[in-house]
């Protein structure tokens, strides 16, 4: 039987998100339903509360989320109720180019739930934040989009691996391939680009070089694993880098802001044939320019890391895995835990800059 919950929504354009009532329709062919244990703010909340997104308003917003597998509809066998999962929003299709080809991790057409949770007031339509809606006692999804982890991680750690703490480890160790010896720059020190620092140093690389224009996220970024700071509102991060890398340049340098002018940075901070990626998500009107010849003459690779080209069923488990043998400290990430009433709060902290993840607690 379908059932009510309370759930964060954000009702329209820029307007403060509220708890509401929601239904919860028993999981169709495909789905499950999971009860939320802790859900991070991430800024793609806030971005959709601002119209950011589209304007398929009311959102049930949250979708860094870890909980237990209530009920799972018709066909589903790779979960089952009781199971302790980390939620993903891209749920691998097996069936497109990319996945038959081996390459799940680049799916072309991921998928969600397809029956919709409403607003029981009103019966309206609710569209849940990347497919998610977890900022919610309960939420629908499809099976797919269920990880299952070694329940012994804390559900506030585990959630962060939903979003952006996978999309910067991934950005590290999947996109960027960074390996043992190598030199990393990571241009934007938010919750992301701390990912991709705690993940180079998972990887062994030899330095890794935070840049950022805050005193506070570059200090916290020391404690993520970067060996070197740049603040570059004092210094020009592309000449610091150089300095820093015997003169000639790192061999990945992650961006992680999304902005041309740091992106410009990341291309010529590199080593030649170094490999540039680029996780910072950009908006529509912005434009890139460069030298063609530079692009051709530095050689090497420019890359878009989408969620850190991760493949949930393989990456969730095995950083859940390192974090339990003390090898990948993921509990840095959270700097508050919160009630579900607290979270437009918490947009004003995040966008303050005062802290890394609030993560609701249920
Ligand atoms: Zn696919
Ligand atoms: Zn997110």
């Amino acid at each position: 039987m379908a059932q009510e919950v309370r759930g964060v929504i954000a009702p329209g354009k820029d307007e403060p998100v509220r708890i509401e009532t929601i239904v919860v329709p028993d999981p169709g062919p495909g789905e499950a339903v999971v009860k939320i244990q802790a859900c991070g703010v991430c800024h793609t909340d806030l971005h959709y509360k601002q119209g950011g997104i589209s304007d398929d308003f009311p959102f049930l917003l949250g979708h860094e989320a870890a909980g237990v597998v209530e009920s799972v509809g018709a066909g589903v066998t790779d979960v089952a109720p009781g199971d302790f999962v980390i939620l993903n929003w891209r749920a691998v299709c097996g069936k497109c180019r990319a996945c038959l080809r081996g390459r799940p991790w680049y799916c072309f057409d991921t998928h969600n739930a397809e029956q919709r949770m409403t607003v029981a007031a009103t019966g309206q339509e609710l569209s849940p934040a990347l497919g998610i809606g977890a900022f919610a006692e309960k939420t629908l999804v499809a099976a797919g989009q269920c990880t299952k982890v070694d329940p012994a991680v804390s559900a506030e750690v585990a959630g962060l691996l939903g979003c952006g703490v996978m999309a910067g480890i991934g950005a590290a160790i999947n996109t960027g391939n960074v390996g043992r010896g190598d030199t990393v720059a990571v241009i934007g020190c938010g919750g992301v680009g701390d990912a991709a620092i705690a993940g180079s140093y998972l990887a062994g690389a030899s330095k890794v070089i935070a840049v950022d224009i805050d005193d506070r996220k570059l200090e916290t970024a020391r404690s993520m694993g970067a060996t070197h700071t740049v603040n570059s509102r004092e210094n020009d991060p592309v000449e610091a880098i150089r300095e820093l890398t015997g003169g000639f340049g790192a061999d990945v340098v992650i961006e992680a802001v999304g902005r041309p002018e740091t992106y410009r940075q990341a291309f010529y901070a590199r080593d030649l044939a170094g490999t540039v990626v680029l996780v910072g998500v950009p908006t529509p009107e912005m434009k890139l320019e460069l030298p063609l010849l530079d692009v051709f003459g530095r050689g090497g690779s420019l890359k878009s890391s989408w969620y850190g080209d991760c493949l949930p069923s393989r990456d969730f488990s095995m950083l859940i895995d390192l974090h339990l043998q003390g090898r990948l400290d993921l509990g840095k990430f959270v700097t508050e835990t919160i009630q579900l009433d607290q979270v437009e709060q918490a947009f004003d902290r995040m966008h303050a800059g005062d802290v890394l993840r609030s993560v609701v607690v249920l």
